[in-house]
């Protein structure tokens, strides 16, 4: 599985990143993304991805730095890249009706517009497996905004090898298994000593590291001062166009 972070900043800009878009590629070819982000059609189109090779978008929550790509990818399957084939949309309960609302505030008409390729939505619960664009995927309840979920992390498993991923979210005993023994685990952190209700911050995570067991830790989603801030712990900082072969 090759992993490319196509966007690995917060929801601000913050670096002049763009906001999280992941593309996950599969030894068979097959390609899905997880998220897509309002900021991610210009990712993807700076990284040369195929669009239409893309079978599948998995979402972790409906913020619109993880989610208010939607649109935007959909129109341009649409109108430029001329999709045929079926767009998986796949993502926490609700994901159909979140996606129907995205579609018309962004561009009214577009929900109900006919289209050459169907959108199939898969409701990914944090209590079943769920597979998606040939993935087994297991999700876990994060801790971040009721209002954007449930929000979700995911433990992607595809070639023998496990991609695990926070989401969003608070520091939660939950990622103890979302990240065990995990081949990488790319984990939100994005205050360094600040403490929200929603976010991990670089200090919470220093004093749980030892839990977590994944082979290689990643930070993501990082805020402008977590950017700047020069810690000391052994995990790889993750940055736009990142290339993580597992
Ligand atoms: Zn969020
Ligand atoms: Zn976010």
């Amino acid at each position: 599985m090759n992993i490319t972070i196509l966007g690995s900043g917060d929801a601000f800009g913050s670096g002049g990143r763009f906001s999280t878009c992941l593309h996950l590629a599969a030894s068979d070819g097959t390609t899905m993304l997880v998220d897509c982000a309002a900021t991610s059609m210009p990712a993807l189109n700076r990284a040369g991805i195929d669009r239409n090779a893309i079978s599948a978008i998995l979402f972790t929550h409906f913020h619109g730095d993880h989610f208010g790509g939607l649109p935007f990818f959909v129109l341009d399957a649409q109108f430029v890249t001329r999709r045929r084939t079926p767009l998986v949309v796949a993502g926490p309960p609700g994901v159909a009706q979140r996606a129907h609302a995205a579609l018309e505030a962004a561009f009214p008409g577009s929900a109900t517009a006919r289209r050459a390729f169907e959108i199939d939505y898969v409701e990914i619960a944090p209590d079943g497996p769920a597979e998606v664009a040939g993935a087994d995927i297991e999700a876990f309840a994060m801790v971040h905004d009721d209002r954007a979920g449930p929000c979700l992390g995911y433990r992607i498993a595809r070639d023998g090898k496990v991609f695990a991923y926070s989401g969003d979210t608070a520091w939660t005993d939950t990622l103890v298994p979302l990240a065990r023994d995990a081949d990488a685990l790319l984990i939100e952190c994005y205050t360094v000593d600040r403490k929200l209700p929603n976010h991990l911050d670089y200090e919470t995570l220093e004093q749980h590291l030892r839990e977590l067991t994944a082979r290689r830790i990643i930070l993501t989603h990082m805020s402008s001062a977590m950017l700047d801030h020069a810690g000391a712990l052994a995990c790889e900082r993750a940055y736009d166009g990142m290339a993580i072969a597992l």
